[in-house]
């Protein structure tokens, strides 16, 4: 029997090897950490909804038989000629590999991003950006610096707009927590393009821009950031802003393993797969989620996790079936909707093809969380996440409660 590795526990690797667990087919995952994190969600983790480790669940949890195996390792590179993943600390022979091993950002070579911004991309920076966000506040009662109280964040796309929803909300309890006057704060999202979260119709755009207004929010779209500088945002119109932290959610590219490894990529390097997701240059080599370009009605899918986990779910079943001289079954892409939180309460978004807004459209995104725990774990998997990420719980106040 081949050997099977899954490089990434992201929606869609752990998708993937879900479907294995349920086939009885050993397979090796590899992961840089010990745990699945709920990325979708990290706007809530970084703008203090919940407790951080709330937004994870240990991969031991996740997958329970006994054959299969997690590695606790990142992939450095990908050795196509001898069938290997080399790992920093090992390495994974394979006969099938899944790639799944998520994107970066993408900084369009705007000079200073890299080392004067901060990013959204994973749990330890979720803590990062709001433990820093603490300290401007706190620091402030001692030197009343305003810059200490000022947010930039830079895109609007659906990262940075749930990212200053969430913040509106919660800077207002960090005024109350510090002694500081509320008024006292300014967030403002940054946008090239003429609108916000391109992703939705006019009319939730501005249903969406409204609701961020009414918050407090400073939505400035026509906008371009040109380059950043410490504590310094500076825009094409020469108008500079200063500001302690400066939130980067301009966009992806995949992770450059695979464009490095020789695979052919696009522009955004992705490496491109047939109808099956299997890599044009590597028929053992199958690639998914924000690392593979699939194209539909011509254009690459957009990187969300829902397709990411419904490519894990396919490519599991096409692996299966290429190694037993079966018939594999083309992927096809169902984009159930797309949901935008602004903030605890409210939200905007299409389900299915229902446009929805206000508090329908954050209760649907809740139960976005219940149907994907549900497919993680089952039950299980819900009642273990239930008093903490899903709408009702109390944790982020007892963690308030706790800091004092
Ligand atoms: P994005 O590419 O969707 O949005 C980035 C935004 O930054 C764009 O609107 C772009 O015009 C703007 N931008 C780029 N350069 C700029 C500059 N110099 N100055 C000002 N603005 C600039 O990126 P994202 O929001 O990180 O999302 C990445 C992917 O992940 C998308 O496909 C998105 O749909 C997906 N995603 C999905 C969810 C969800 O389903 N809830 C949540 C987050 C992200």
């Amino acid at each position: 029997m081949g050997s099977l590795v899954i490089a990434g526990a992201g929606y869609g690797g752990v998708m993937a090897g879900l479907q294995f667990e349920k086939a009885l087919r050993p397979f090796v995952i590899v992961n840089k950490h010990s745990y699945h994190q709920f990325i979708t969600w990290l706007h809530e983790a970084a703008g203090g909804r919940h407790r951080v480790e709330d937004y994870k669940v240990e991969l031991s949890e996740v997958f329970r038989q006994r054959d299969s195996s997690v590695a606790k390792d990142t992939i450095v590179s990908i050795d196509r000629a001898s069938r290997k993943l080399i790992g920093k600390k090992t390495e994974y022979p394979y006969d099938y590999a899944i790639i799944a091993l998520g994107s970066a950002p993408e900084f369009f070579g705007i000079p200073g991003l890299v080392d004067y911004s901060m990013q959204l991309r994973s749990l330890e920076t979720a803590r990062q950006i709001r433990t820093h966000i603490e300290q401007q506040f706190a620091a402030y009662r001692e030197d009343r610096d305003p810059r200490r109280l000022r947010v930039v964040v830079g895109g609007a796309g659906l990262t940075g707009i749930e990212f200053v929803g969430e913040l509106a909300d919660w800077l207002p309890e960090l005024c109350n927590k510090f002694g500081i006057p509320n008024h006292s704060f300014g967030i403002q999202n940054v946008e090239a393009a003429p609108v916000i979260l391109p992703a939705l119709s006019t009319n939730l755009q501005n249903k969406a821009r409204d609701i961020l207004e009414g918050k407090g929010v400073r939505i400035r779209t026509n906008t371009k950031i040109i380059k950043v500088m410490q504590d310094t945002v500076y825009l094409e119109s020469d108008e500079i802003i200063e500001a302690r932290t400066i939130v980067w959610t301009g966009g992806v590219r995949a992770n450059p393993l695979l464009k490095e490894a020789g695979f052919t990529c696009d522009g955004r390097g992705r490496a491109q797969v047939n109808e099956y997701l299997q890599s044009i240059d590597d028929e053992h080599v199958f690639v998914i989620g924000d690392c593979s370009s699939f194209l539909s009605t011509g254009r690459p899918l957009p990187p969300t996790a829902q397709l990411a986990s419904q490519m894990g779910e396919t490519v599991a079943a096409n692996i299966l079936a290429h190694m037993n001289q079966g018939v594999m079954t083309p992927f096809e892409p169902k984009i159930l909707g797309t949901l935008a939180s602004l903030g605890r309460d409210v939200g905007v978004g299409l389900v299915g093809n229902l446009q929805t807004s206000g508090v329908p459209a954050s209760i649907a995104k809740e139960l976005t969380k219940v149907k994907y725990l549900w497919q993680l774990g089952g039950l299980r998997m819900i009642s273990r996440n239930r008093k903490s990420i899903v709408r009702g719980s109390n944790s982020r106040e007892k963690e308030l409660a706790s800091d004092d």
